[in-house]
C-alpha cells in the first residue's frame, strides 16, 4: 500500500466498476469510484433490466390474446405507456439507490461527477485532483449516432425508455441484438414497427437457422423487417412523423425512429491518448489478459475494452482483475462458450459456435435440429414455433454449439451452459433424461442429425 489516499480510483460506476470498487474494497484495498450519471450504469438504466421489464410488459398482448384457447374470456385490453414508464423509473430508482447502498457499505468513497485521467497515478472529477496507486477504467460504450443526413431526427436506445410519446410508427435501424429487441418490443406493445436492416439478414453472428427462423416469428408476429435496406436520409414529413428514406428510394413514415447500429467504447475525453494508454480504432482501451493496458498501473475492464458487451462479463472481468491485483490469484476470463440471451419475441438462447463457425474450425462436424410447435400453442391459437439446435464437433463428440429459438429460451439454456463448460459430450446429452413436458427436453432427446460433414 502506497502513501496515495486510494490504492484503486474506478472510473464509471456500471456493471464493471461497482463490482471491481466492491470485491477490491472487501479485500482491504481503498477504493473511491467516479460516476457522472445514475449509479449502476448501462445495464441498470439505459439496458438489460428496462428492456427485459419492456419486454414482460410486451408479452401480455399475446398473452390476453392465447388466454381464449384455454377458456378464458378476456375483455379489451388498453396499454398505459405513462404507467410503464413510471413504474420503471420507480424501480430503477429503487436499484440505483441499493447500488449506492451497496457501494457504501462496502467503504467504497463515491465522488459524483465527470472524470479524467489527469496522470498516470491521478484522477480529476470535478475540477479536484484524486490520487491513487492504480486506476481502472470501466466507462462502457455509447450508441453510435446516425451518420446520414436528418440523423439529428433519430433517437437512440438511450432515449427509447423514457419516449414522450408513444410512437403509434416505430422505424427501427439496425440489425443487431438491441435494434432486433426493440422492434420486437414495441411491436408487442402495439407500435407498427419498420425495421430496416442494410445486411442480408438480422443478427449477423449468429447461426443462420436461428437467424432465419427469429426473422420468421418476428415477421409472422408483425414486425416489418426490411432487409438490403440502406437508409439515405431522415426527413420531416409533418406533424412531427419523419420520412425514412431508403437507397432505393423507397420510405417508409415512423413517429420515431431509433437508430440501433452498434455502440462505441466510451473513451473520449477521458486523458487517455496524452498518457500514452493505446486505443484502437474504435477507441476501445488496448489490454493484455490480465486488464493491463499499455501504461502501467492503468487498467480497463468492460464494454470499454470492446470485447464481449455483456454485463456478465464485465462483472467477470471484474473480478478476475480483483484477484489479480488484491487477491494474489492470477486469474483469466475464460471467453468460450459464453451464454447469452436475445429478448426478441421469442427469445433467442445460444452458446458457443454456430453451425458455420464450427464447420470452420473442425473437421467434421454433426448438426442435430428440432422444430416444432410448443404444446401451449396447440391450444393458444399462436402461430409461433420453437427451433432447436445443437452442433457438435465429430472428433471427440464435444457439444460445441447449442441454440435455441422459443420461450424463455435464455432461462432454458443457462443450465447447458454448465454442462458446455463441464465439456459435455452429444453422449451425456444421450444419456440424460428430459423433463416431460417440456421444450427443454428436446435438448436431450435429438438423436439423429440433420447434417454431418
Ligand atoms: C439497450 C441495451 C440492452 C442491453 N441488454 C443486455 C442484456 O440483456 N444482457 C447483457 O448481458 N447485457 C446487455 N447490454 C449490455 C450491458 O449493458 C453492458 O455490457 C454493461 O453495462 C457493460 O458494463 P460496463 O461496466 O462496461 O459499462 P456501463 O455499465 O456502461 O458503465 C459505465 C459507467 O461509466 C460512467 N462513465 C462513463 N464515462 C465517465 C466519466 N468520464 N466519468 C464518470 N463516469 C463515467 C457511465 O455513466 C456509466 O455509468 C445491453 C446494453 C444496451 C445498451
Amino acid at each position: 500500500m502506497s502513501d496515495a489516499p486510494f490504492d484503486l480510483f474506478i472510473i464509471g460506476a456500471g456493471s464493471g466498476g461497482v463490482r471491481a470498487a466492491r470485491m477490491a474494497a472487501q479485500r482491504g484495498a481503498r477504493v473511491a469510484v467516479a460516476e457522472d450519471a445514475a449509479l449502476g450504469g448501462t445495464c441498470v438504466n439505459l439496458g438489460c433490466i428496462p428492456k427485459k421489464l419492456y419486454s414482460f410488459a410486451a408479452h401480455y398482448a399475446e398473452s390476453f390474446e392465447e388466454a381464449h384457447g384455454f377458456g378464458w374470456s378476456v375483455g379489451a385490453s388498453t396499454f398505459d405507456w405513462e404507467t410503464l414508464k413510471a413504474n420503471r423509473r420507480v424501480e430503477i430508482g429503487r436499484l440505483n439507490d441499493v447500488y449506492g447502498e451497496l457501494l457504501a457499505g462496502s467503504g467504497v468513497t463515491l465522488l459524483r461527477g465527470r472524470a479524467r485521467v489527469a496522470g498516470r497515478h491521478e484522477v480529476e472529477v470535478g475540477g479536484v485532483r484524486h490520487r491513487a496507486e492504480r486506476i481502472v477504467v470501466a466507462t462502457g460504450g455509447w450508441p453510435v449516432a446516425a451518420d446520414v443526413p436528418g440523423g439529428e431526427r433519430a433517437i437512440s436506445s438511450n432515449e427509447i425508455f423514457d419516449l414522450a410519446r408513444f410512437p403509434s410508427r416505430l422505424a427501427v435501424i439496425g440489425g443487431g441484438y438491441i435494434a432486433c429487441e426493440f422492434a420486437s418490443i414495441f411491436n408487442g406493445l402495439g407500435a407498427h414497427v419498420t425495421q430496416l436492416y442494410r445486411g442480408e439478414q438480422i443478427l449477423r453472428g449468429f447461426d443462420r437457422d436461428i437467424r432465419n427462423h427469429v426473422a420468421a416469428e418476428m415477421i409472422k408476429k408483425g414486425v416489418d423487417i426490411r432487409v438490403g435496406a440502406k437508409v439515405r436520409a431522415l426527413e420531416a414529413d409533418g406533424d412531427g412523423a419523419t420520412r425514412v428514406v431508403l437507397a432505393d428510394g423507397s420510405s417508409a413514415i415512423a413517429d420515431a425512429v431509433l437508430y440501433a447500429t452498434g455502440r462505441v467504447p466510451n473513451t473520449a475525453g477521458l486523458g487517455l491518448e496524452a498518457l500514452g494508454v493505446a486505443l484502437d480504432v474504435n477507441g476501445a482501451v488496448v489490454v493484455d489478459d490480465r486488464y493491463r493496458t499499455s501504461v502501467s498501473g492503468i487498467y480497463a475492464v468492460g464494454d470499454v475494452i470492446d470485447r464481449v458487451q455483456l454485463t456478465p462479463v464485465a462483472l467477470a472481468e471484474a473480478m478476475a482483475l480483483v484477484d489479480d491485483l488484491f487477491g494474489g490469484a492470477e486469474r483469466h476470463v475464460d471467453y468460450l462458450h459464453i451464454p447469452t440471451a436475445v429478448f426478441t419475441h421469442p427469445n433467442i438462447g445460444t452458446i458457443g459456435l454456430s453451425e458455420d463457425d464450427a464447420r470452420g474450425r473442425f473437421e467434421k462436424i454433426r448438426v442435430y435440429r428440432s422444430e416444432f410447435k410448443p404444446l401451449r400453442h396447440t391450444l393458444s391459437g399462436s402461430a409461433e414455433r420453437t427451433l432447436m439446435k445443437l452442433v457438435v464437433d465429430d472428433a471427440n463428440d464435444r457439444v460445441v454449439g447449442l441454440h435455441m429459438v422459443g420461450a424463455d429460451a435464455g432461462e432454458t439454456i443457462q443450465g447447458f451452459a454448465v454442462a458446455m463448460k463441464a465439456g459435455a459430450t452429444k453422449a451425456i446429452f444421450d444419456a440424460t433424461l428430459g423433463i416431460h413436458p417440456t421444450a427443454a427436453e428436446e435438448f436431450v432427446t435429438m438423436r439423429e442429425p440433420v447434417a454431418s460433414s
